[in-house]
C-alpha cells in the first residue's frame, strides 16, 4: 500500500488493518479518477521575520498572536508563505457525486486531501534542497487553523502572495478556500539544522526538539 493510500484510509478513520476490499477499491477508484481531474499548482513567496515580543510575529504585512507558530519559528530568520490548490476540477467531481453516491464523496473527499498532501510534501522536498544551498534549514510546515494560528490570517496570506490571480484560490464568504482542497501555510528557514520530518511533528522521533509543535 503507498503512502498516499494508507494517509486516505487513515482520513476514512480506518486503522492501518482494518480496511476491507471493498473500501480499497473505491479508494483506488477515486485516486484514478481524482487524477485525471486534480492540477496542482502553488504559489510561494519568502519574507523576513521579526518577533518583537514573545508570541508574537510579523511576517511581510501579517502581525501575528500565537504562541504555537512562535514556538514552531523560533530560530528563524526568514519564512516562505504558500498557497496551494488542486484546482476547480476537483470540485466539480465531488458535485457530480454528491447526489445519489455520498460514499464515493466521502473516499474522494479524503483521497483529495490526501492527494493534496503528497503535493506539498513532493514540493516541499524540493524546496528544502534549493534552501539547503542557500544554507537554510526547513521547520515543518504551518497552516492557519493548526492551535493558535487563528484561521482569519488566510485572507491577508490571499491578498499578500495574489493567489487570485495567479492559481484562482480565494476565499469564500465564509472564510473557506475555494477550491475546496487547497492550503495555506507557513514554513520557516532557520541556519540552525533541525531536519524536521516532512510529515510534521506529530510523526517526528525527536521528543526533545526545542520547536516542537505541541
Ligand atoms: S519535532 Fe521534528 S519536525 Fe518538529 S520542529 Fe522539531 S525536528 Fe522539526
Amino acid at each position: 500500500m503507498d503512502a498516499r493510500t494508507k494517509e486516505a484510509i487513515r482520513y476514512l478513520g480506518y486503522g492501518r488493518h482494518a480496511v476491507d476490499d471493498h473500501t480499497l477499491k473505491l479508494v483506488e477508484s477515486c485516486f484514478e479518477e481524482l487524477s485525471q481531474e486534480a492540477c496542482g499548482r502553488i504559489v510561494y513567496r519568502i519574507f523576513e521575520l521579526e518577533f518583537p515580543e514573545s508570541g508574537r510575529i510579523l511576517l511581510g504585512n501579517l502581525d501575528i498572536h500565537s504562541k504555537n507558530l512562535y514556538k514552531n519559528l523560533t530560530g528563524c530568520k526568514k519564512a516562505v508563505l504558500l498557497g496551494a490548490t488542486l484546482g476547480p476540477k476537483v470540485d466539480l467531481l465531488l458535485r457530480k457525486y454528491s447526489i445519489g453516491d455520498m460514499a464515493r464523496v466521502v473516499t474522494l473527499q479524503a483521497c483529495a486531501a490526501a492527494m493534496l498532501e503528497e503535493y506539498l510534501d513532493e514540493w516541499q522536498t524540493a524546496l528544502e534542497a534549493d534552501m539547503k544551498k542557500e544554507g537554510y534549514y526547513i521547520r515543518p510546515r504551518f497552516s492557519p487553523g493548526y492551535g493558535d494560528f487563528d484561521i482569519a490570517h488566510q485572507d491577508i496570506i490571499l491578498r499578500m502572495l495574489d493567489t487570485a490571480k495567479k492559481i484562482g484560490l480565494t476565499l469564500t464568504g465564509g472564510n473557506m478556500l475555494t477550491p475546496s482542497k487547497s492550503v495555506t501555510a507557513v514554513i520557516g528557514l532557520s541556519e540552525t539544522e533541525t531536519s524536521c520530518h516532512i510529515k510534521g511533528c506529530e510523526v517526528c522521533q525527536k521528543r526533545d526538539c526545542a520547536y516542537r509543535r505541541s
